[in-house]
């Protein structure tokens, strides 16, 4: 199951570093973001655990969150806005996104050939990747429609 898997990455991942205690919340927060289709930001993940009942700091959200992208189990990104977004990275493929400025809509697209090209870039150079994503800023197709 996903969660499992999830919740035994995040597991191995505070015991090997050593310093990270595992605790019940952040355990509720990997639920919560597994829960989560597309891309959040950490208030609006604070306030959905705060208003469902979730006893939990600010701090805890936060400093979570950045474990979890240690491991692997969310990606983050800093899109056009001044604040970061996350979104589920666990069981996904890698992904780009197309950015609209005007209405702030966020595109997901894969591209076998963008794909290929990045694997080319780094094997001659003889680089090892971890993650990738391009970032396209510019207008959606339903506000360039209107007038
Ligand atoms: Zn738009
Ligand atoms: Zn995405």
């Amino acid at each position: 199951m996903e969660a499992d898997a999830a919740r035994d990455i995040l597991r191995k991942y505070l015991k090997s570093s050593g310093k990270q205690r595992s605790t019940p919340e952040r355990f509720a927060i990997l639920d919560a973001v597994l829960e989560t289709q597309g891309h959040f930001d950490a208030e609006s993940l604070y306030y959905r655990l705060i208003s469902s009942g979730t006893k939990i700091s600010r701090a805890t959200v936060y400093n979570t969150l950045e474990l979890l992208k240690e491991c692997g189990l969310v990606s983050k990104y800093r899109f056009a806005e001044n604040i970061s977004r996350y979104e589920k990275a666990f069981g996904r493929p890698q992904h780009h996104h197309l950015i609209c400025l005007e209405c702030g809509d966020i595109i997901e697209f894969v591209h076998d050939r963008l794909e290929r090209i990045q694997q080319e870039a780094c094997s001659e150079r003889g680089f090892a990747p971890q993650s990738s994503s391009l970032q396209i800023f510019g207008t959606c197709a339903k506000c360039r429609k209107k007038p």
